[in-house]
């Protein structure tokens, strides 16, 4: 068993823990991660990567079976293999978590496989299969323990066959015949969408009264429209009473307008939020302190006992890798003695990859309002975009959101094709503090989609030039 001192030893080698881990490295420290699954994360291994090369495997069908004979291109007898599917994005999956194997030794990092315990607040006892394998003594900790599918004791529980979390849901052994979607937010809407495109029967309930219910109420009716359009039956306004899985369905209690019924499914799949990872560390004892689920920090993220830092989604909402990674780096700093910027919650963009996709920035028309904004919104409409067109893409919506006293950009929203990739420039835009002004004045190249960008900013004015 080794005994070991370090700078910083960050405990969790996801998308939040092995970014800090380079950022202090390169900052000259000694540094080690403690994991005790895969380099990655859930992010890598099972969440963002994996489902992405699978959204990708149905964009790619919907083209072949329903797309291309719009440009006169016919595709007979299209096979689908499910165990290739799924093996394209586990092997997608693993060769990244090598990468970041790689990404450790290049920058001297220490890799400690094994679930690591605190026995006081400078020693981390890790254990591997009941053995311990190391006692390792810092002056920092990083807890970046990240966060696991949210159940609800008795009535949403998953058993890992019938009832699935998005783990399972990313390795099933064939598409099953119909789905029950449990959560109508990025995960449940990107699996619906999946799954929905291979010819499963997809059912989704939400608790809110619509889909995706922190995007702009605009935004989420044109994705109810379209994913409806698709076979996807949305029931918002909805509740889950309870599900009891037999061995060829289960039978989801449901309650909806009021009204209860039962219905059955071959599967389930939960996707109603995550819960930090927060447990089996000694924490308590320690005295961090611990809020429903997430574990309480400052701006700089210290959790309060001197030396104990914590970062990504152990620390609550939004969950998400890019804020992981960005709290890393801040934290990394922070824990150098540099003076780093504090991280700006305001100006993070949500990114949901189904057809089509949904991107956006900043706050809702609705929020704007409520925060006593005087608004002007813009809109423009892919159907009038000529590579919207040109390229079969001609669903979707970019709408902007501007301060109408000082023309400062408070949101902007996008539904269709490339809106993960578009939504970028709204994002540097708000950070540079771009205004309706000086955004209309820059020049967007044609022909591209990021046009309609240029166009929406026009709108707010009602000077869009091709609509
Ligand atoms: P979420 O919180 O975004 O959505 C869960 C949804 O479930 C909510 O709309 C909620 O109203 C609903 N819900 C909760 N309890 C319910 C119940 N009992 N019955 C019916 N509906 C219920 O959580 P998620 O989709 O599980 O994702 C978890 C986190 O991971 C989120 O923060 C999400 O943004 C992030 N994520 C992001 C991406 C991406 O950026 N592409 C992808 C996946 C996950």
């Amino acid at each position: 068993m080794a005994d070991k001192s370090f700078d910083v030893v960050v405990i969790g080698g996801g998308p939040g823990g092995y970014v800090c881990a380079i950022r202090a490295a390169q900052l000259g420290l000694k540094v080690a991660v403690v994991e005790r699954e895969h380099l990655g994360g859930i992010c890598l291994n099972w969440g963002c990567i994996p489902t992405k090369a699978l959204l990708k495997a149905s964009e790619l069908y919907h083209s072949m079976t329903k797309g291309a004979e719009a440009f006169g291109i016919k595709a007979e007898k299209v096979t689908v293999d499910p165990e290739k599917i799924i093996g394209r994005s586990r092997d997608i999956a693993s060769k990244l978590s090598k990468g970041v194997g790689f990404l450790m030794k290049k920058n001297k990092i220490e890799v400690i496989e094994g679930q690591g315990t605190f026995a006081d607040r400078n020693t981390l006892k890790v254990t591997k299969d009941g053995k311990d394998v190391a006692t390792v003594t810092a002056k920092n900790f990083v807890l970046a323990t990240g966060a696991r599918a949210r159940e609800i004791p008795g009535v949403l529980e998953a058993d890992g066959k019938m009832v699935w979390t998005y783990k399972e849901a990313m390795t099933p052994k064939a598409f099953p015949k119909s789905l029950l979607v449990i959560g109508a937010g990025a995960i449940g809407i990107e699996f619906a969408s999946f799954y929905a495109e291979f010819g499963t029967k997809v059912t989704v309930v939400e608790a809110q009264d619509r889909i995706l219910p922190v995007e702009d109420a605009e935004i989420s009716k044109r994705l109810e429209k379209s994913l409806t359009k698709r076979g996807i039956e949305l029931k918002t306004n909805a509740k889950v009473l309870g599900l009891k899985a037999g061995k060829a369905d289960v039978t989801a209690s449901l309650e909806l307008d009021g009204k209860k019924t039962d219905e059955k499914f071959e599967h389930v799949l939960l996707a109603v939020g995550v819960t930090g990872n927060v447990e089996n560390l000694g924490l308590e004892q320690m005295g961090v302190s611990i809020e429903r689920g997430a574990v309480k920090v400052d701006k700089l993220y210290r959790t309060g006992v001197p030396g104990i830092w914590a970062i990504g989604d152990v620390i609550g909402a939004p969950w998400l890798a890019h804020v992981s990674s960005h709290e890393g780096v801040i934290c990394a700093e922070a824990i150098a003695g540099k003076n780093p910027h504090v991280m700006d919650y305001s100006n993070v963009p949500g990114c949901t990859y189904c057809m089509p996709q949904v991107a956006s920035v900043g706050l809702t028309e609705a929020a704007a309002k409520e925060q006593g904004h005087e608004v002007k919104v813009g809109r423009f409409d892919y159907q009038a975009n000529g590579k919207a067109l040109a390229i079969g893409e001609a669903e979707g919506l970019v709408k902007t959101v501007f301060d109408a006293k000082t023309g400062e950009l408070l949101g902007a929203h996008i539904i269709g094709a490339e809106a993960t990739e578009m939504i970028t420039t709204f994002m540097v835009g708000r950070h540079l503090e771009a205004t309706e002004e000086s955004l209309a004045e820059a020049c967007f190249p044609h022909p591209t989609l990021s046009e309609m960008l240029h166009e929406s900013i026009l709108d707010s004015d009602g000077r869009a030039l091709n609509a």
